[in-house]
């Protein structure tokens, strides 16, 4: 079994289209990929339902739209027997885990995607940045102790991008994965190896086959994504995650189905 559990689900002009008919040529290219089950994960601050968990202008900015939309796009797929999941991709943000639990409580969600994009206000793949204001060292430091806390929140069912510090190349000196792998092992939440690395300056996958082969050595469950925006990126790639997954010992992959997780065989 092979799954592309991060999408965002856009129009042929990669707007954002919260319609059913949006949804197809995402299953197509799924289709054609030999990906056999695919999941939406739109950013949780696109809607305006979420707009009281927000301090970044970034992300204050964009709460225009109706989850209630995005919610019916999918799950009206996933009635008609599409094999869609739905998902949200959930920044985490120290300090509010119970507000953002019941504001996505009502919702009939597959799996939440654990982000960091923003910590302090300061950008992890965006400006200003939390690596220029703090330095590297600092910067991964908060990094990995934040996407801990992510884990140990009990909120979310996958960690996406879980190295997502490492986008522009900047590495810290020496760094041990294993305080963070312990978190992650500890919460039971899964993590996603990302193709999307491979299309930003650091040119890897996500995350680091060290990170990742701490996880295993847990027994961490693993996701895969590709974080397409556009139909065409859907299971991009997904040979060389499944190559690093094999390389450190994965032989299977989780399936979720309203929030509940099982494993699947590797394909
Ligand atoms: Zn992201
Ligand atoms: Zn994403």
């Amino acid at each position: 079994m092979i799954v592309d559990y991060h999408m965002h689900l856009r129009n042929g002009r990669e707007e954002i289209a919260h319609d059913t008919w949006s949804v197809e040529p995402f299953v197509e290219a799924a289709r054609t990929a030999r990906v056999d089950e695919i999941g939406f994960t739109e950013h949780v601050y696109y809607f305006r339902q979420t707009r009281s968990l927000w301090t970044v202008p970034y992300q204050t900015e964009r709460c225009v739209y109706d989850l209630e939309a995005y919610v019916t796009a999918i799950t009206g797929a996933r009635e008609r027997g599409l094999p869609v999941k739905l998902g949200l991709e959930v920044d985490y943000v120290t300090g509010r885990e119970d507000e953002t639990r019941e504001l996505l409580a009502p919702y009939p969600w597959d799996y939440l995607l654990g982000s960091i994009h923003f910590i302090d206000g300061l950008g992890i793949d965006g400006k200003p940045r939390l690596l220029d204001a703090v330095g590297v060292d600092d910067g991964w430091r908060r990094y990995f102790e934040t996407l801990a806390g992510a884990a140990s929140s009990g909120l979310f069912d996958s960690l996406s991008h879980p190295d997502l510090v490492k986008i522009f190349g900047e590495r810290a000196q020496s760094f041990d994965y294993d305080p963070v792998a312990d978190a992650i092992a500890e919460s039971g939440v899964a993590v996603e190896v990302s193709t999307a690395g491979l299309r930003k300056p650091v040119h890897e996958l996500y995350p680091h086959p060290n990170f990742l082969a701490a996880c295993r050595k847990r027994g961490v469950p693993v996701t895969l994504g590709s974080d397409a925006h556009s139909p065409d990126v859907v299971g991009r790639d997904f040979d060389r995650a499944r190559e690093l997954l094999r390389s450190v010992g994965y032989e299977t992959v989780t399936v979720f189905e309203r929030r509940q997780a099982r494993q699947e065989p590797l394909g």
